[in-house]
């Protein structure tokens, strides 16, 4: 339902749960969050229920980092409780993902993947994306980028995704199809969000990624590429949006 993620220079934490509340608006029934922290620890904090209940669960643990991100869930498949929360992780917890859409091919993927000795811990679609990309990884020894890329040529239906690695702790990936999706770019940093209302207070130099585009953020460097391979011209706008604070 809802997207927020940054990379840069800054704390990721305030924004991510600043930036949930400003999602809010569009309903969801669960709300969860993924920091790298310094020691490229991937911490994962999720739960059913309101943004408030989250930033409560998480209490005093660990908010440090400079990569994050958060969604809100407004579940398609899978009841809406803890477990079936985004953000989703791979099978050895390298990889976490967060989802806005549906994989509507996840049945016959899932089936594949448990026979290639894939558990799963949740009833979600999301999972098994994230299975599958690792699966593409250490199957082809691909890197994460061109891992994400062969999988999303896989997959049948809408999202927007978001993908935070332990291995390659400075980078964000995002990428769409039928589903919004955002990048706000900064001076050393940037934002990402399924729409404009997390980012505007930070930058009002946008993106908007298209339809089969992924985009690979770090600090300070961008690349969009298609899902066929080609690299693709950002176009950078300004946005014109307006928000109460
Ligand atoms: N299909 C995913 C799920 O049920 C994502 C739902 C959403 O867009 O929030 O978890």
């Amino acid at each position: 339902c809802g997207i927020v993620g940054y990379i840069g220079f800054r704390d990721a934490y305030p924004i991510i749960i600043k930036g949930l509340h400003r999602l809010e608006y569009r309903g969801y029934d669960s709300a969860g969050i993924a920091l790298i922290n310094n020691s490229s620890h991937l911490n994962i904090y999720k739960k059913a229920g309101k943004v408030s209940n989250l930033e409560e669960f998480i209490g005093e643990n660990d908010q440090t980092g400079h990569v994050g991100m958060g969604h809100t869930r407004w579940a398609t498949h899978g009841a809406p409780n803890d477990k079936n929360s985004h953000p989703h992780q791979s099978g050895d917890e390298n990889l976490a993902i967060i989802h806005n859409g549906i994989i509507e091919n996840y049945g016959p993927l899932k089936e594949e993947l448990i026979s290639r000795g894939h558990t799963f811990k949740s009833d979600t679609d999301t999972e098994v994306l994230i299975h599958l990309i690792e699966d593409i990884q250490s199957k082809a020894n691909l890197d994460l980028r061109e891992a994400v890329r062969v999988a999303l040529n896989e997959v049948v239906g809408a999202y927007a995704i978001v993908i935070m690695s332990k291995d390659d702790p400075n980078q964000l990936i995002a990428a769409r199809k039928g589903s919004p999706m955002v990048i706000g770019v900064g001076e050393h940093e940037y934002f990402v969000a399924s729409d404009a209302t997390p980012i505007v207070e930070y930058t009002k130099n946008v993106i908007y990624l298209n339809d089969n585009e992924i985009a690979y953020l770090k600090k300070d460097e961008l690349l969009i590429k298609n899902i066929d391979n080609t690299v693709q011209t950002p176009y950078i706008q300004a946005l014109e949006l307006k928000l109460e604070m």
